[in-house]
């Protein structure tokens, strides 16, 4: 830490990414990126747009906010296009919270809402899940913060029901309630169909897991115009040209290909439901992954021994080191080749510790 820098920032803990080694070739099971590649049509928009380089990217990201209000049903005054769907996170604790306004979420889930909390210096409470990871809904009722829940909730894949999201909206209408979907494509209903409903509701998506472009950072916010409104002031007063313009061309073309996102994700469905099945016969303790990825407990080798063993043999997946879950590994869901790996891997470990 240098001598400048500002007493807010002194205690800042910042986020840690999953490690993207590069020491070996390692089949990456722990960032929950998707083993496709990006549409082909997103690759070709994405070139096209790099001859205009010389130019900045469209700050309004009309064409892609159309597109992207067109698959939600929304209006374009409904869609804000962020860099990643962390900045639109970022902007919802910029824009809406504060000492007066804090914030709550879950002692286990995404890791950098209490980041994003501490960065804009929101005081934040974390409600403990229950015993089996699942969200108590009577935790968030008529609690007068800010909530951010990720639904799916990431690292556990369990879902929170349309009807307890509206039972929280209704009962905080003073605040906002974040329903951050990064993995909504993978399983369980998108809130979308609820911001013309709740005033408070902010909906955050992501183009990183089901349209496999996590590299090249787009994500999205809906929600009313008047919450879409104040997140603007808030992107025009940090960075208006935040997405750039490869990545939108990239994201309208993905979008003109949804074909082949609906035939990935049905295949990562496909092969979380095997993995799911193969570890539980390994004697894993699973919970009820919609997402793309598992939270895997084994019942007697611990959640580090299986860390470190996959990746002495070329297999990365997330550890986390939290007490209440250091005996789990959350695995991301990659393509049958990588799940064969993974489950043939798991089997030399538990042979070798026999
Ligand atoms: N929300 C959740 C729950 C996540 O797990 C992630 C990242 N993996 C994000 C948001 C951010 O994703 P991105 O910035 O790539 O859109």
């Amino acid at each position: 830490m240098s001598e400048y820098l500002s007493y807010k920032r002194k205690n800042l803990v910042p986020y840690t990414p999953g490690e993207q080694p590069k020491d070996m070739k390692y089949v990456k099971l722990n960032t929950n990126e998707s083993p496709f590649p990006p549409s082909k049509k997103a690759v070709k928009k994405a070139a096209e747009a790099a001859g205009r380089l010389n130019l900045y990217s469209d700050p309004e990201c009309r064409e892609l906010t159309l597109k992207i209000a067109e698959l939600y049903g929304v209006e374009y005054s409904n869609v804000l296009v962020t860099n990643g769907s962390d900045e639109i996170l970022n902007f919802a604790f910029m824009a809406f919270c504060d000492d007066k306004s804090p914030a709550v979420f879950p002692d286990i889930t995404y890791g950098f809402y209490s980041v994003f909390a501490d960065l804009n210096l929101v005081p934040y409470e974390e409600i403990p899940l229950k015993d089996d990871f699942s969200i108590n809904v009577e935790d968030y009722l008529n609690i007068n913060k800010n909530i951010f829940i990720a639904n799916p909730n990431a690292p556990t894949g369990l879902i929170l029901s349309l009807e307890d999201i509206e039972k929280i909206l209704k009962s905080n209408p003073k605040n906002i309630v974040v329903i951050d979907e990064a993995y909504i494509d993978f399983g369980g209903e998108s809130a979308v169909c609820l911001i013309d409903k709740y005033k408070n509701l902010l909906v955050t998506g992501t183009f990183s897991k089901s349209r496999s472009m996590a590299g090249a950072r787009l994500g999205f916010g809906i929600a009313s115009s008047e919450l879409i409104s104040d997140l603007n002031t808030i992107k025009y007063s940090t960075n208006p040209y935040n997405v750039n313009s490869m990545t939108l061309s990239a994201g309208i073309g993905a979008l003109e290909d949804e074909d082949y996102t609906k035939r990935n994700i049905k295949e990562i469905i496909e092969n979380r439901e095997y993995v799911k099945k193969e570890l539980k016969a390994l004697g894993f303790s699973l919970t009820d992954s919609y997402a793309n990825f598992v939270f895997a407990k084994h019942n007697i080798l611990s959640g580090k021994e299986i860390y470190l063993k996959l990746r002495q043999k070329g297999v990365l997946v997330r550890h986390f080191e939290k007490e209440k879950i250091s005996q789990y590994n959350r695995i991301t869901i990659g393509n049958k080749e990588q799940t064969e790996i993974l489950i043939s891997k798991i089997k030399e470990i538990l042979e070798e510790t026999k």
